[in-house]
Formats: structure tokens, sequence, C-alpha cells
């Protein structure tokens, strides 16, 4: 196989951990014989920056920003396929806890309020995503064609939802792969 035909995929974190990731590089010496039919596109594994015409794309994390939104309309734009990665990308995860709250009491009781707060203030730059309401799955903002499970997936679940599609399959998940941690 040639670099050529290589499958392009691209990964990102958007309200996230990078616990999904981590796991992700639990594949430890199986991640060898991923690359001898993969090629990295964006993704913080390669530090590129833009996303290129991509085969797959993986999603981790929630959608709790402006820049999240952007993100991930990109990665749609240029992944024919899409699967969200973990409980923040499929439901909000830990992240949407915050959606029990209103965001302007969220703020201030994080950087005016709270327990040991030294300098108050709300941080407020233009360099700063606009926060979202709430924080959304990723199936709200765009399509998605899979969703991974798990918080996070292990590294043989990242294989078995990847290996088929390497193939041209579609994947099937074990129902036992199916659950809420
Ligand atoms: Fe982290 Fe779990 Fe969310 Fe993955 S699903 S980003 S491991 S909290």
């Amino acid at each position: 196989m040639t670099a050529k035909s290589k499958i392009r995929i691209a990964t990102t974190s958007l309200a996230g951990c990078f616990g999904c990731h981590m796991s992700f590089l639990d594949m430890d010496e199986r991640l060898v014989a991923l690359l001898e039919q993969v090629e990295l596109n964006r993704s913080p594994f390669t530090d590129i920056k833009q996303c290129g015409p991509c085969d797959i794309g993986l999603i981790e994390g929630g959608v709790c920003n402006a820049e999240n939104v952007h993100v991930l309309r990109d990665f749609r734009a240029h992944c024919t396929i899409l699967i969200a990665v973990g409980a923040c990308a499929i439901n909000g995860g830990v992240p949407a806890m915050r959606n029990y709250f209103d965001l302007q009491d969220c703020l201030q009781e994080v950087y005016l309020n709270g327990t040991g707060v030294t300098n108050p203030q709300i941080p407020s730059d233009i360099e700063l995503p606009l926060l979202l309401d709430k924080v959304y799955p990723v199936s709200e903002v765009v399509p998605i064609d899979y969703f991974l499970p798990g918080c996070p997936p292990s590294a043989d679940e990242f294989l078995q939802i990847l290996e088929p599609l390497l193939t041209g399959h579609k994947p099937e998940l074990p129902k036992s792969h199916v659950h809420y941690d």
C-alpha cells in the first residue's frame, strides 16, 4: 500500500479532557500496524491546525463555545465519516454538568465568588471564544455517522470501530460496548 492510498484520519478535542485521545494511544504497538494503513491529518498527535480532506474524523468532547462549533463544522465539511468519540461528544458528559445552572451564575461562582478566588474578575478578551448557553452533544450541531461510547472508549473499542471502516465495511459495535460510564 502506498502512502497515497492510506486512509486519512483527523481527530480533535472540543470540550473534552483528552482522555479519549490518551485511550487511543493505549493501542500501544498496534498503533504501528494501524499507521501502515492510516495517515493522520489535523490532530493533537500531529499538531496540524487545519483539517484537510479526510476519510474519517474522530470528535472528542461536547460543544461549549463558538470555536467548538467552527471546528466541528469544519470537520463535518472535510471528513466523509464523522465519529462521536466518548460520553462528552455523545451527550455532553462532565462539561454538560454546567447545563443545570445559568451560564452567568457559573461564571460568577468560578471567577468572583468561589472558594479560593484571589483576583476576582470574569475573563473577557476578544481572543477568548464566546461561551454557548449550554454544552451540546456534537450530534445537535452536525450530523454524526457513528457513536463510540465510553469514558473513555478503550483502545480495543477504537479498533473495533476503525478496522471495518478501513476496509470499507460498516462497523457493528457489540451491545456490550453500548454503555454509560
Ligand atoms: Fe474525557 Fe471521558 Fe469526556 Fe473522553 S468521554 S473527553 S475521557 S471525560
